[in-house]
């Protein structure tokens, strides 16, 4: 294997990647492979990691920030994962250091290492001049997770099958958002199997045979579309809230907390453990921000607005 493809870059490239938050997630029985299907409508929202690929004699990895302490620097870091996964793609040897200043929670339910994921393929496709095309990165993306294409992607999307199948949405106007990050975080698969106990326990059963096929809400989409807060506040939507508050029961405390301080509609962030809030406008989520930093039910509280871009090469380019 060679070193690099002609045409590589010299210098570091750094690539901006967005947060998620799953405005709706209608999650189908569990399948004969253990998987769900999913009708999941992502929202890219302006919380960002950056990772900066540079020319390294083999891959390493640093990561910095206030949660860096929890992200694996080791071989299953999947902004790692990427880099090994698009170096084979083009017979190379994945010799670069990726460095993630991660701003996303960890483990809290809107996709931070998928966005690293997004952002270390794009950064090391610019550095490694290997110009794979649009298709190949997102087929490389769905291969390391269902997250990862909508990460590169941004704006919003409906996701089907497992969330990878993604098909752009338009989104008329600006959403103003307040995401609560809770302390730790939880494993998406462990809210996924609370989620089949809890159907199981109610006597629903949890399989395909007993769940209808998840379908996107006609309502949400068209919230979207118009841009209309109050809509899609009343739209929202997840089915791993219940799995993720039965895990992480104090998360009612700062949806309530929310909602008394004026959000249009509160949930858990995907499997959680973040809450987000819908808020009618940019004061209103200063405000809610605000109240929840104070309300002891949360680590801290970040305004911000969706659809923010997908993955983003912000220098070296
Ligand atoms: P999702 O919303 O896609 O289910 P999440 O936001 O809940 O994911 P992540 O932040 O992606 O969770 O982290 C889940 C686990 O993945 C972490 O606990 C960590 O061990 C591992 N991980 C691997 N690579 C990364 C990365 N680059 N950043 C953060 N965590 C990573």
């Amino acid at each position: 294997m060679t070193a690099a493809a002609p045409g590589r870059r010299p210098g570091p490239v750094t690539v901006r990647v967005p947060a998620k938050v799953n405005v709706q997630l209608a999650v189908g029985g569990r399948r004969p492979d253990g998987f769900h299907d999913l009708a999941n409508v992502f929202l890219a929202v302006g919380l960002y990691d950056e990772v900066t690929a540079t020319p390294a004699d083999t891959l390493t990895l640093t990561c910095s920030g206030p949660d860096a302490d929890q992200v694996p620097l080791d071989a299953s870091n999947l902004a790692a994962r990427a880099a090994t996964a698009l170096a084979a793609r083009h017979g190379l040897e994945p010799r670069v250091h990726l460095h993630i200043a991660k701003d996303i929670p960890v483990a809290g339910g809107m996709a931070g290492g998928s966005a690293d994921a997004a952002a270390a393929l794009l950064a090391c496709d610019t550095l490694w001049g290997t110009h794979t095309s649009r298709d190949e990165l997102l087929a490389l993306c769905a291969e390391l997770g269902s997250d990862v294409p909508f990460s590169l992607v941004g704006g919003a999307a409906l996701g089907r099958g497992r969330g990878e199948l993604l098909e752009p949405l338009p989104v008329g106007g600006t959403f103003h958002w307040v995401f609560a990050v809770a302390d730790g975080g939880l494993s998406t698969p462990a809210v996924y199997k609370e989620c089949d106990r809890l159907r199981d326990a109610t006597g629903q059963g949890a399989t395909t045979a007993d769940i209808p096929d998840p379908e996107p809400s006609p309502a949400l989409l068209a919230a979207l579309r118009t841009g209309d807060p109050a809509a899609l506040a009343a739209a929202l939507d997840n089915d791993l809230q219940p799995a993720a508050l039965s895990l992480r029961p104090s998360l009612a405390a700062t949806l309530t907390a929310g909602t008394a301080a004026g959000a249009l509609a509160a949930l858990v962030s995907g499997s959680g453990p973040t809450t987000a809030f819908l808020a009618a406008t940019p004061e209103d989520a200063d405000r809610i921000a605000t109240t929840l930093r104070t309300s002891g039910t949360c680590r801290t509280a970040r305004p911000t607005t969706g659809p923010a871009p997908g993955a983003t090469v912000v220098s070296g380019a």
